[in-house]
């Protein structure tokens, strides 16, 4: 295959512009929505739109999904979309962690959904309870049984709190209590906490569960922080940063775990590796962590930062299209093939973004990468043709490491480091990192939403 080709390949609608393949999420910040918008007028799928009377029901509206919508509307004349998702308000997540270490004010992270889904899309607001895949239909909490010809799976993951006992999410920013998950306010009590621990110090615990998380990088990017706070606030001496993981290790690829992890030893962040949170007494600032062996310790803290265990939301995991055996099945996560994410069993089914049950790739740097492949794959079976594009399970992460400092992580599904910027050493922390996580990727989010790049 040639390397027109083969970029040909890796975006439909993209033959002759060169450079696209290789400029992954980074690249394509550094160059700006602009730049984004240039290259679908450039060569764009409007040139080839396939006509069809196909209604697509697409189930969440969050990244992906809306990211998908506008790709389905530029490739496909005639095509009806259904969105179904009961949120209004649209969430930057990558934001999250500059919010809670204090680096952003909380607006940055508040959008609209109305302002973002594409003109001429049916928005059904009401979550998708049940879905019935060999009648081709979804039904609603309201149960509304909506019908379509192609479905594609966005409802990203679900935070499973309840698997920590006495976890209660509604005293995130209380007793020390701090978790940057689940989402703007959380993120805002997150840093009014971790703004009171800093001020006096003293013993902090930072949790990682063992499952799949979207955006692994956060729970590091919210120590390397309040590590760096502490020591701005002339208490670090004072404190102890523990970070306490039940994954074996803090990270999924090696050279990035022990790239972090010397860096900690370097900077006194002590690291257990085999500890599940199971229990917190929010009152008495507690937690209960237990061994693979069974065995419970409990631990005092004056600030926590929980990241709970997550799997697919309860309509998927309980249907037919959750992965029924393998590594995937524990968590209900949907059942794709991981190069063209098409439903393994459904073949007019697909699934983008965080629910995906594939080997990695829940950040937005994935949808960046992988909505063109969808849009494109599904465009083409609605055509009548086998799905032509792969996935390679491209997944980034922009990790802070201090303020003003930051590595910028790209990798794919074999855990091999992609970087797409020639001049950046991606286990090297630079202030350019920063700039980019903190200045250049909400513009290339708010792209990728809307189809642009
Ligand atoms: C703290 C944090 C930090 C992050 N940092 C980064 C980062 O630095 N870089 C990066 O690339 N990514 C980062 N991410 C990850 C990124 O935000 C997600 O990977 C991305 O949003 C995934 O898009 P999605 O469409 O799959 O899911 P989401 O954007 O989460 O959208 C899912 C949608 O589905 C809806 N939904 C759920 N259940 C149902 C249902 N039953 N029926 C209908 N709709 C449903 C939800 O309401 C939601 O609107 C971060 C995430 C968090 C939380």
């Amino acid at each position: 295959m040639t390397q027109a080709q083969d970029e040909a390949k890796s975006v439909p609608g993209s033959a002759g512009l060169p450079s696209l393949k290789r400029r992954h999420w980074f690249g394509l910040a550094a160059a700006g929505p602009a730049a984004g918008s240039a290259l679908l007028s450039a060569a764009g799928p409007a040139a080839a739109r396939t006509k069809t009377q196909a209604h697509v029901v697409i189930a969440g509206s969050g990244l992906g999904g809306i990211a998908v919508a506008h790709r389905l509307q530029a490739l496909l004349d005639g095509v009806k979309i259904t969105i179904v998702d009961a949120k209004e308000e649209h969430n930057y997540q990558p934001g999250y962690t500059l919010v809670a270490s204090g680096v952003w004010p909380v607006a940055k992270v508040r959008e609209r959904n109305a302002q973002l889904q594409p003109e001429g899309v049916q928005w059904v607001k009401e979550m998708v309870a049940g879905f019935d895949p060999e009648g081709r239909a979804v039904i609603t909490a309201s149960g509304r049984r909506i019908g379509y010809d192609f479905l594609v799976v966005a409802t990203g993951v679900h935070l499973d709190y309840a698997q920590i006992e006495g976890m209660d999410v509604q005293a995130i920013g209380r007793e020390g209590l701090a978790s940057v998950y689940p989402g703007p306010q959380a993120a805002t009590a997150t840093w009014e906490a971790m703004q009171a621990f800093v001020a006096k110090g003293g013993q902090a615990l930072m949790t990682l569960p063992a499952t799949p998380l979207k955006c692994a990088g956060a729970p590091l990017k919210m120590t390397f922080m309040l590590r760096d706070r502490l020591a701005q606030a002339g208490t670090l001496e004072r404190s102890r940063v523990q970070f306490m993981s039940a994954l074996g290790n803090v990270f999924g690829v090696k050279a990035v775990n022990d790239n972090v992890l010397a860096r900690w030893q370097d900077l006194g962040i002590a690291v257990e590796t085999t500890q599940k949170l199971t229990a917190i007494d929010i009152g008495r600032r507690l937690a209960t962590f237990t061994s693979p062996e069974g065995e419970k310790s409990e631990r005092p803290y004056d600030f926590v930062h929980v990241v709970p265990p997550m799997r697919a939301p309860d309509a998927v995991k309980a249907s037919a299209l959750a992965w029924q055996q393998g590594p995937f099945a524990a968590g209900g996560w949907l059942e794709v093939d991981k190069g063209t994410l098409q439903h393994r069993r459904y073949a007019n089914v697909f699934g983008v973004g965080d629910i995906n049950g594939t080997p990695r790739g829940k950040t937005a740097a994935t949808v960046k990468k992988s909505a063109p492949v969808v849009a494109g794959n599904l465009a083409a079976v609605i055509a009548g043709q086998a799905p032509p594009l792969d996935f390679d399970g491209y997944t980034s992460c922009p990790m802070i490491t201090r303020e003003g400092s930051a590595l910028l992580i790209e990798f794919d599904y074999e855990g091999r480091l992609t970087p797409s910027l020639p001049f950046i050493e991606p286990l090297q922390d630079s202030w350019f990192a920063w700039l980019m996580k903190v200045r250049m990727l909400k513009p290339a989010y708010m792209a990728v939403l809307k189809g642009r790049v």
